[in-house]
């Protein structure tokens, strides 16, 4: 060999091994298809709301299936315990009086668990403290209230002869003034009279009126089923040359029973992406089998099925060296923010160290995000159900499962969080002390829909994916 190839091969070898890390990245991030996404989102949402153990979420349970299983992947269905489902099959809600306001409702929705009631007419009455009403003020009538109600004003209500119940939504900067954020009736087959979710704008109108002395008269119906039924929960496993492995999930529910394109269909649709990419590689060769398997699982029922998981795997729950919790990756109202929930669970710090060094590594970069943080424990998704206080109220062992949530929005209002000491990201564009949890303004509401969401800001779920991904080869992969 000549000196002059020998140094030009040097040089060669010097940028690859250089840039193999990256290569091996890239593999991965141009794969993800962001038409790939907006499709399983839109496929989701058009089989409706997949609650958990209701035909919909069976429905939900064999499209899930079926793709994983088109990719080769090894798949099995879990049956979750049984619980008190809720499907709202039809509904009809109309003004008859004022004529001028016939056109009025749009975007309202029927409440869960309300019961099936045939037509009715009946004039509307606002209350304004939902503790404190008269048999004569509601008899007959739907009740119309602008705040939350306990189950003693609603069983109030009903034993007082009131028809229906008109609930607006609450007056927040950014979301529900043309849509209904989603309230339910107490979990039960027994509810004589339903609710319906108004838009705080039409809410509002109605008040104006009665307020003015106009009656207000207006038509509805409902056909809903109350059943008991098994969430279905999903596991897709790409096989590993170890026992351990990673779990990449999501809840498959909408957990408001409305459309949930944001919550969840968008992790959902994450879960999937990173299957298909990742056992695309496998099998072309461009990547090796991982040293640890990768489970991919969807949810049932957000939290009740993840407690039947950790449950079910009480013996094993060594074997789960990670997991990655995707919930609403699909949109967000004021950042183009990806965030990594928990950093204060001292076991987590690794993993965190982790996601915090690609949020920065990437964020402004092309196909990337534009801000990456880490902020502190919230509460109240599938990934805290992995956590030794949770484990121990199961009674099971209190493993130290390292546990994330990967998300874009959540809430229906933004949220100033204290960032956990040392945790400050140099992703974050605010002040360093605070993380903001920036919201969507279809959180739990009948507009959660991907052309408001999912398909408006492609760019959160390709960003939540890639950076799942990236992590996982690291880990997996030892990338
Ligand atoms: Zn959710």
């Amino acid at each position: 060999m000549k000196t002059s190839h020998l140094v030009v091969f040097l040089i060669i070898f010097f940028f690859q091994s250089l840039f193999s890390q990256s290569l091996t990245e890239k593999k991965f991030t141009s794969n993800v298809s962001q038409r790939a996404l907006l499709s399983s989102v839109r496929e989701l949402v058009n089989i409706g709301p997949r609650l958990g153990g209701t035909a919909s979420g069976d429905k939900s349970v064999k499209y899930l299936s079926k793709k994983f299983k088109s990719l080769g992947l090894k798949v099995e269905t879990m049956e979750d315990p049984e619980h008190l489902t809720f499907t709202n099959q039809k509904w009809f809600l109309a003004v008859e009086e004022p004529k001028s306001l016939r056109k009025l409702i749009k975007n309202e929705w029927l409440g869960g668990f309300s019961p099936t009631v045939p037509k009715t007419k009946s004039k509307v009455v606002y209350i304004n403290d939902p503790g404190s009403f008269e048999k004569k003020q509601i008899e007959h009538k739907a009740v119309l209230l602008d705040k939350a109600f306990s189950q003693k004003s609603y069983q109030r209500m009903v034993e007082f002869g009131a028809t229906a119940v008109l609930l607006a939504s609450p007056k927040l900067a950014g979301a529900y003034s043309q849509w209904a954020l989603i309230a339910d009736l107490q979990e039960s087959e027994n509810n004589k009279i339903p609710l319906f979710n108004l838009s705080y704008g039409n809410g509002n109108r109605l008040k104006k009126e009665l307020a003015d002395s106009v009656p207000v008269v207006i038509s509805f119906s409902a056909q809903t089923s109350i059943d008991r039924g098994s969430p279905k929960t999903v596991v897709a496993t790409l096989k590993g040359e170890s026992d351990g492995y990673y779990l990449v999930c999501a809840h498959g529910d909408s957990d408001s029973g409305g459309p949930g394109a944001d919550d969840n269909a968008s992790g959902v649709a994450g879960v999937l992406e990173i299957a298909r990419v990742f056992n695309g590689l496998v099998q072309s060769k461009a990547l090796p089998k991982p040293k640890n398997s990768i489970k991919f699982i969807i949810w049932g029922s957000e939290i009740h099925s993840t407690e039947h998981y950790v449950k079910r795997n009480a013996k094993e729950l060594d074997r789960i060296l990670a997991v990655f919790n995707f919930d609403e990756i699909g949109t967000g109202a004021t950042r183009n923010c990806l965030y990594f929930e928990s950093n204060d669970v001292p076991h987590n710090e690794k993993l965190m160290k982790l996601f915090q060094k690609v949020g920065e590594e990437f964020a402004g970069k092309k196909g990337f995000w534009q801000e990456a943080t880490t902020n502190p424990s919230q509460g109240g998704t599938d990934s805290y159900m992995f956590f030794p206080d949770y484990l121990r109220r199961l009674n099971l062992p209190d493993v130290k499962i390292p546990s994330v949530t990967i998300y874009t929005a959540a809430w229906n209002e933004a949220k100033s969080l204290l960032q956990t000491q040392g945790w400050a990201s140099t992703a974050w564009k605010g002040n360093p002390d605070t993380v903001v949890v920036d919201y969507s303004a279809y959180y739990h509401s009948s507009l959660d829909i991907p052309e408001l969401t999912t398909d408006k800001e492609p760019f959160n779920m390709v960003g939540a994916v890639k950076a799942v991904g990236i992590v996982l080869l690291h880990l997996a992969w030892g990338k």
